[in-house]
């Protein structure tokens, strides 16, 4: 059935890609803190604590990993530009992440969030940069599509648009809160993952 919940279960938190379990297909989620990744990840398998669960204080730099039922990893990287850690656990998490994003295999796509409302930072232009010259797989997921008015969509969806360097219709909008676009990302996600 089209778009129904992804049946995702929390599989295991890893601070390696040596730790990771072996997996037949894997698609990444990444993007800023606070961007809305928890909250897509449980817009998209119906469930309200499933990415806060496994989110628990200190876990949040480890990346976690959820497994489809019909086969296949979705991964839950940690969200970029932490302000509150410390020095060292900042300085760890680029190779950490670098290293998962260039060396596993299994990778068939990235969704990169960038906040619908406020568009990319200079953060989400550098990892989108760093994708591009790496050419790995991506795809722009804007969330939080709910917080721009109507009136102000069209020229929203080409800022953000522009301000990724894609056109329009590249990038998948979602609203997580009201539901919006959901079905799309989930189809999405399991055409990735088959
Ligand atoms: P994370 O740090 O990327 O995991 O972000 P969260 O999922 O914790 O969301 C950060 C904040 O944005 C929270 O206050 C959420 O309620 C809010 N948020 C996330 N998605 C949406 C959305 O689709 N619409 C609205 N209006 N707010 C959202």
């Amino acid at each position: 059935m089209s778009g129904r919940p992804l049946a995702l279960q929390f599989h295991s938190s890893a601070t390696r890609t040596d730790q990771l379990p072996e997996s037949d297909a894997e698609v990444a989620f990444v993007g800023r803190s606070n961007v809305g990744k928890s909250s897509l990840i449980n817009a998209l398998a119906n469930r309200k604590q499933l990415a806060r669960v496994s989110n628990t204080p200190g876990r949040t730099q480890l990346i976690n990993l959820f497994t489809l039922d019909s086969g296949g990893t979705v991964v839950d990287l940690p969200g970029y530009g932490f302000a509150k850690v410390p020095g060292h656990v900042r300085r760890d998490w680029g190779p950490m992440i670098e290293g998962y994003l260039l060396d596993r295999e299994e990778l068939v796509m990235i969704y990169v969030l960038v906040d619908g409302e406020i568009g990319p930072t200079k953060l989400d232009a550098q990892m989108l940069d760093w994708l591009r010259d790496n050419e790995l797989p991506h795809t722009v997921v804007a969330t939080k599509m709910d917080k721009v008015k109507s009136s102000k969509k069209r020229t929203r969806k080409r800022e953000l648009a522009d301000g990724c360097q894609l056109e329009v219709g590249d990038v998948v909008w979602v609203s997580s809160s009201k539901g919006g676009n959901i079905d799309q990302l989930r189809d999405l996600v399991r055409t990735h993952l088959s």
